[in-house]
Formats: C-alpha cells, structure tokens, sequence
C-alpha cells in the first residue's frame, strides 16, 4: 500500500471517529448551555448599534451571551477520544459559540466586533443543526488549521468587513448561501453513516 492511501485511510478512519463521537459532544454542549442558562445575557442587552443595523432584531433577541471569568469551555476531546484534535483545546479563544450561546472570556473580551464574528457562527449552527455543524467543523479542523477552517474563514472574513463597514448586502442570506455551499462540497464524506 502506498503512503498516500495510508493517509487518506487514517483521514477516513477519522472522520469516522469523529462522526461516531457525535452524541457524546452533544451531551457535553447541552450540559454546558444548560449550566450557564441562568447568566445568559440577550445580546441585545448588550447595547452594541451597529450589531442592530447588519443583524435582524430577532437574532439579536434570541442569541445569548455568557460572559465567563477565564477560559471559554471547550468539549475535552482527548478524553473524549479524539486526541487529534486536542490542539484546539490549547488555543487560547476570546469567544466560542454553541447553538445560540456565545461565551465570552472576560468582558473586556465582549466587544461589538467579537459578538459580530460570534453571531456568523449562531446563524451558522441554526442553518446546519448541531450534528452537520459539528461535522463541517470538525472536518475543517482536520484538513486545516483553525482560522483556515471553512466556516471559520467565513466568520473572520465577514468580521473584517464589519471592522471596516464593508459587508455584503442582506448579510445573513449571504452566510446562510455560504454554509450551504460549505456542507454541500463535504456531505458526501459523511453519507455512508446516515
Ligand atoms: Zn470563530
């Protein structure tokens, strides 16, 4: 066998891992959520302007924020059993997002450019679902580094605009459009466990 065919049956053998992981990290997402409901804030609460004139007032309403004092939580991988994607435990986040909850590390953290950034990826996690989410994701991380991760990209990019008061007309049609596109060229991976 080849070099090559080895790695692409250690990347597949992956991606199975990780697909066979799935409940185990939904779990620990709502665990999470459900830990830190009672300090949720509505990011409309927040009272960041421009947040309100790019995003619809609903998202603004449902989308919740919590701030924490240290680390964002982040799913224990290598003791879930991922070990190969334990380099995304290390690095150090002053945000992360699950489902309609963005944590934040520290306030000083809680800027109007990270809630933008962090608010791509809610509207992200409610156009795939948690498992296709997970999945898009994790499989970015596999085949890039974190900030090269498609829907990653995606968010960096789009908080760039922002920063520069430069983004694209009805801006969550446009993530909406990007994500399909993003899981559409992936999909196939995963079909032979649905
Ligand atoms: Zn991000």
């Amino acid at each position: 066998m080849s070099s090559g065919k080895n790695q692409i049956m250690e990347y597949l053998d992956l991606i199975r891992k990780f697909h066979s992981n799935l409940p185990v990290i939904r779990e620990w997402i709502e665990k999470t959520l459900a830990e830190n409901l009672d300090h949720a804030v509505p990011v409309i609460n927040l009272g960041f302007p421009r947040l309100g004139k790019v995003f619809p007032l609903n998202l603004l309403k449902s989308a919740k924020t919590v701030v924490v004092n240290g680390k964002v939580p982040f799913p224990p991988l290598s003791r879930m059993g991922l070990p190969e994607l334990a380099q995304m435990e290390k690095i150090p986040k002053a945000g992360i997002t699950y489902k309609d909850t963005v944590f934040v590390s520290h306030i000083q953290h809680s800027t109007e450019s990270l809630l933008f950034h962090e608010l791509v990826h809610v509207i992200q996690w409610d156009r795939l679902g948690v498992d296709d989410f997970l999945l898009a994701y994790g499989l970015g991380l596999m085949q890039s580094d974190y900030r090269n991760c498609p829907l990653e990209q995606m968010a960096y990019t789009l908080q760039e605009g922002f920063d520069r008061q430069s983004l694209p007309d009805s801006v969550v049609e446009f993530i909406r459009r990007e994500t399909d596109a993003i899981w559409a060229s992936v999909a196939s991976l995963f079909q032979r466990y649905r």
